[in-house]
């Protein structure tokens, strides 16, 4: 008798361990009806979320709040890769008239570092240089060399960008003269774009370097004639005047490896040299890097980066 007792007081007390905090800690948003007469807990009626739930820290919304903005609805490209609905396409194996071409010298990027006597000289050595232009066919752009870097025509800050690579299968070259070319933000950030694929060279400017400053953390390559992907995501750099307030940050995947995650960079790419911040404007052209060596581009798309929150249009 007293062991039955004691059998029920325990099975009570397990009943109520396990039913007051399923209800006290997870009440059910109560669901519109069909006839929406149901209300939730606290909110205007509607069933979409709570107003009697604390404030969110340093935000002007509560926990589940019915008023908070809801994104856009971006739909995604049909095969992993493709572009979203909101992408600027910038190439898909069409034809070029998103990009300009400019000419500075091999391994471009470092012009934008360049001293004005540097600049004349390489002016002077272009002269001789073959008329601008890249090759197009079969749906990819492959780099002519001393042909000029390609730069977006639109100009950009905060993005995420998607581009395809690829080397020559037949190899020719060692180290940093095995399918160089790069991916330059605002036509200063380099992320390193090499043949990667069994070619030791120094590990700041190995493909997927932010280059002269971080290695990857990881070397993801395929093998050269295979088709490889970037997935960039980028936050420029913020000035006051001739003040940095904010550096560059770099995210980068390639080949679904994650090789930067949220990585400062330094300043601008610069070869053999300290990178260092100089004011700049707060949007500027996406660059592929002429290194005069045939790498192949296709799949290019870019979306602009917005911030949480945003009002719903
Ligand atoms: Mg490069």
């Amino acid at each position: 008798m007293r062991n039955r007792s004691l059998i029920v007081f325990l099975g009570i007390c397990a009943l109520l361990t396990w039913a007051i905090p399923a209800t006290a800690q997870n009440p059910a948003p109560v669901r519109p009806t069909a006839q929406g007469s149901a209300a939730p807990r606290g909110a205007g009626g509607d069933g979409l979320g709570f107003t009697d739930t604390p404030m969110l820290p340093g935000l002007p919304y509560h926990v589940h709040d019915p008023g908070r903005p809801h994104p856009p609805v971006v739909t995604p490209g049909a095969q992993p890769g493709a572009p979203p609905s909101d992408a600027i396409v910038l190439f898909d194996g069409k034809d070029l008239s998103q990009w300009t071409y400019d000419r500075r010298p091999m391994g471009g990027g470092g012009g934008r570092a360049m001293t004005d006597e540097m600049r004349a000289r390489l002016q002077k050595a272009q002269e001789s240089q073959p008329p601008l232009g890249w090759k197009l066919e079969n749906g990819y752009m492959e780099v002519i060399p001393r042909a000029g870097d390609l730069l977006t025509k639109e100009k950009f800050g905060d993005v995420q960008v998607h581009v395809e690579f690829q080397f020559p299968e037949n190899i020719q070259g060692q180290s940093q003269n095995r399918g160089n070319s790069g991916v330059l933000l605002q036509s200063r950030y380099e992320i390193q774009v090499l043949d990667s694929y069994r070619n030791p060279t120094y590990a700041d400017g190995q493909v997927g370097a932010i280059y002269g400053q971080w290695p990857p953390l990881a070397n993801a390559s395929r093998r050269p004639g295979e088709w490889q992907t970037y997935d960039i995501v980028f936050e420029a750099p913020r000035f006051e005047g001739e003040k940095l307030v904010k550096p560059a940050y770099f995210t980068v995947i390639h080949n679904g490896v994650l090789l930067h995650n949220r990585k400062e960079s330094m300043g601008p790419m610069i070869y053999r040299q300290v990178a260092h911040y100089a004011p700049q404007p707060a949007e500027d052209s996406l660059m592929l890097q002429n290194h005069s060596q045939p790498v192949r581009y296709r799949n290019i798309w870019i979306r602009r980066l917005k911030s949480y929150d945003q009002p719903e249009k």
